[in-house]
């Protein structure tokens, strides 16, 4: 039995309260099967039922309650009929990302069996890559503004911002995230034909970086032609990084190339362990099909095996991963759930996960 693997649950709004169970119930499948100790503690902030008893998304010491924490299991935030979605996000998801450092936005790009992509004549196994976005700076910096503002002569200015500790932690996750697959393969994504001074600084770091790491195969693409190659020939990669905004393109671009945006899941990790990761489906909490139970599960599940995987039970990640795949290759209509053509619900959706995983050994 390794270290107990602490968990705070975040279930969150709408739809996130109806999978949540079903990850739950997959992650404690594997704990049972592959002998590893989870424990898991619910919380009721970052909900908009929290904020409407509260006045506020979170309480003054969520820092303090979360620190001790390993990792977040997270549902889904935000009912925009009663909390404007600023208020809501910002207030919850954003703090954690920010105070908890979470510098990598990690997510899969793989096409699953039963899944239709949308790219004609890839077969599961074509696809099958890793996005890793930097998630703290570089163009979403807020430093910048308008002059002139009202008049013919506006001008607005808003900076992107790179430090080469920012940059460096980026790619230092990126290059053991390949030094540690079969291909070792990295590609960056750049612009340094257009942007002239942070994207050619990015590119030095990343020739820099390399040199630790003989056995990594490096290419770079500007991002313009990168967008094109993810369609044309997604089989070439295997980790791809970019800096903040190019990563947030790539990593719905990737997901939506596999057709599996709606059930993909996505880490924000802290590679150090000083602070919390957080774990979570790539979905938003859908008011308009909650309360109904017919939610897919799917990326919920998967976020708990993106969690086990990043903790290291490599058995215990693979048995569930193994699982939704053989789930979703059945695709037996009265399992799966409406938005992917069957008839079936949260519930039954879940279970058969469950069961796969519970028979996995
Ligand atoms: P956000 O504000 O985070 O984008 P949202 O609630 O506006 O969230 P999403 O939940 O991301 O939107 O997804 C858009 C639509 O896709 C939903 O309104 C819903 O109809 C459908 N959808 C999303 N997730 C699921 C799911 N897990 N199962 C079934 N349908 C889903
Ligand atoms: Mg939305």
């Amino acid at each position: 039995m390794s270290k107990t693997l602490k968990i705070a649950v975040i279930a969150g709004d709408g739809i996130g309260t109806e999978v949540m169970p079903w990850g739950i119930k997959c992650l404690e499948a594997a704990a049972k099967v592959y002998n590893l100790s989870l424990s898991f503690t619910s919380f009721d902030f970052a909900s908009c039922a929290y904020y409407k008893q509260h006045g506020q998304m979170l309480p003054d010491d969520w820092k303090d309650q979360l620190s001790g924490f390993d990792a977040l299991y997270f549902g889904a935030v935000g009912l925009p009929d009663v909390v404007p979605d600023h208020v809501s996000l910002w207030g919850s998801l954003l703090q954690f990302r920010r105070e908890f450092d979470q510098y990598i936005n990690l997510r899969p790009c793989r096409l699953m069996p039963g899944v239709r992509c949308p790219l004609a004549g890839r077969k599961p196994g074509d696809i099958d890559f890793w996005i890793v976005r930097e998630n703290t700076e570089g163009e979403y910096s807020s430093i910048g503004g308008k002059m002139f503002p009202g008049t013919e002569r506006e001008v607005v200015i808003q900076e992107t911002v790179m430090t080469r500790t920012g940059v460096d932690r980026v790619l230092k996750y990126a290059f053991d995230l390949a030094q540690s697959r079969p291909k070792k393969h990295l590609t960056s994504a750049t612009k340094s034909n257009g942007i002239s001074i942070t994207m050619p600084y990015w590119d030095e770091r990343v020739a820099e970086m390399a040199k630790g790491y003989g056995e990594v195969k490096v290419d770079k693409f500007h991002i313009d032609i990168l967008t094109a190659h993810f369609v044309q020939r997604p089989q070439h990669f295997d980790v791809v990084v970019g800096s903040n905004l190019f990563g947030d393109i790539l990593s719905d671009l990737g997901p939506a190339c596999t057709g599996t945006i709606g059930i993909a899941p996505s880490g924000n990790i802290n590679p150090t362990g000083k602070f919390p990761s957080l774990f979570e489906p790539v979905h938003g909490s859908a008011p308009d099909i909650m309360g109904r139970g017919i939610a897919n599960p799917v990326g919920m599940i998967w976020a708990g095996q993106m969690m086990l995987e990043h903790f290291g039970y490599k058995d215990a990640a693979d048995a569930m991963l193994r699982a939704i795949e053989s789930v979703l290759a059945k695709g037996d209509d009265v399992v799966i759930t409406g938005d992917m053509g069957g008839k079936g619900d949260t519930k039954s959706f879940g279970e058969a996960i469950e069961r796969e995983i519970l028979g996995s050994k």
